[in-house]
């Protein structure tokens, strides 16, 4: 079939692919453990489902302003003075389908083809990906051996004359590492030197742990808004648990602003109304809802570390944030499609293999769902994997027995 070149050269999100095997076997009836996907167990807050109820009943859900609903603009604006300690215009915001909506219609305002986008592995599946249907080049830069964490030195080593921008997202999906406030600091003042964009994806930044302090990249600039060069890009749908209302936000400058509205009025026209009324109910609800899926997060990592330091052989970098892991399990196999393909046929666990990430020989656990999916999961994992576990197992209530080690 003669289709798009660049269409058919985007590859298939593997955690939504994954998401959808998962689904189908739990169809079936087997007893599936998603540790794939990146999406909080709890209910939407109270503050959010009333606002969203409430406008429904209203029954006059019609468009509404393309940037976003001026209320829900007000309550970002209030958002980010509180957290980021930044005044900004409305005229800064806008209003998107999700985050990754965002980042998209920033890179599609930003480049030119053949420009090019520092990602920092092991990276979002999403960022080379959506460069690419920009006609932009991804370029990965890796962390320092060993770690999780970019150097400025790598990252100034692989910046060229048609480099565009950087992408930095910390806390960080796969990793769970938080960069450092001295890293933040030296990429906002390298990025602002160098007129080069720096899009702070920052979904995950509440989400941090063992006393971790929210980042503000608006601490080390002393451009206004209009002049500097830091992008943020943030949302809902995981600080507050509510990924299928699909509401994110950036904050830039207008010019940016202005080319993204028209970006989204030529494809979107808007927001649901509906969605941005229960976005605007979660920010200006009782935030104490956040503290306590971060708490239980936490608290669901602790376990998930426990775990894993009696699996045989993974090596397994603490997280710092977010809901994610991404231990090393080149002990097991070198090949990460490989082995997740086996944990899912073996064991009912669902992983995402790190290749997917830059990562290769590593695997992305989530520890966003419940304190039994983490141990039944990982319980499930060694079983498959490690000769020093027991060799039966109840997956369900069928008693395997390991033949294979
Ligand atoms: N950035 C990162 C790093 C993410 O992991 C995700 C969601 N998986 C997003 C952005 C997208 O967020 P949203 O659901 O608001 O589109």
């Amino acid at each position: 079939m003669s289709l798009s070149q660049l269409a058919r050269s985007i590859a298939e999100s593997p955690t939504l692919r994954l998401n959808e095997e998962a689904r189908l076997l739990r169809e079936r009836g087997e007893p599936v453990i998603h540790l794939g996907i990146g999406e909080p167990k709890n209910k939407a807050p109270i503050s959010a489902i009333l606002s969203t109820a409430s406008k429904i009943t209203q029954g006059d859900v019609k468009y509404s302003p393309t940037d976003g609903l001026p209320s829900l603009k007000k309550a970002i604006i209030r958002y980010t003075e509180d957290n980021y300690d930044k005044l900004v215009a409305p005229e800064n915001v806008i209003v998107s389908s999700g985050a990754k909506q965002s980042i998209f219609n920033i890179l599609f305002a930003l480049l030119n083809p053949q420009d090019e986008v520092i990602v920092l592995a092991p990276y979002w599946v999403s960022y080379p990906e959506m460069i690419k249907m920009c006609y932009g080049v991804p370029v990965p830069v890796k962390p320092e051996d060993g770690t999780f964490y970019p150097r400025l030195s790598d990252i100034e080593k692989a910046v060229s004359p048609y480099t565009k921008a950087i992408i930095v997202n910390s806390p960080n999906n796969p990793s769970g590492a938080m960069y450092s406030e001295q890293f933040i600091s030296e990429i906002v003042q390298f990025c602002e030197r160098k007129g080069i964009w720096l899009l702070m994806d920052d979904i995950y930044h509440k989400l941090i742990f063992d006393g971790r302090h929210i980042i503000s990249a608006y601490k080390y600039t002393d451009r206004d808004l209009e002049s500097s060069k830091v992008i943020v890009i943030n949302g809902i749908a995981k600080v507050y648990g509510m990924t299928g209302y699909r509401i994110g936000w950036a904050i830039a400058p207008r010019e940016i602003v202005e080319i993204m509205t028209n970006v989204q009025a030529q494809t979107t026209s808007c927001v649901s109304l509906i969605l941005q009324a229960g976005a605007e109910g979660a920010l200006t609800g009782v935030q104490s809802v956040v503290e306590a899926l971060r708490l239980q997060i936490q608290n669901n990592r602790d376990i998930l570390m426990s775990e894993i330091d009696s699996f045989t052989g993974v090596r397994c970098h603490k997280p710092d944030g977010t809901f994610y892991a991404l231990p090393d399990f080149r002990a097991y196999s070198n090949d990460s499609v490989k082995l997740s393909e086996f944990l899912l046929k073996k064991a009912l666990v669902v992983t995402v293999p790190g290749r997917e990430f830059g990562m290769e020989g590593h695997l992305r656990l989530s520890y966003s769902g419940t304190v039994k999916d983490v141990t039944d999961g990982l319980a499930r994992m060694k079983w498959a994997l490690d000769p020093n576990s027991a060799n039966e197992i109840y997956i369900g209530d069928k008693k395997m027995v390991r033949d294979w080690l």
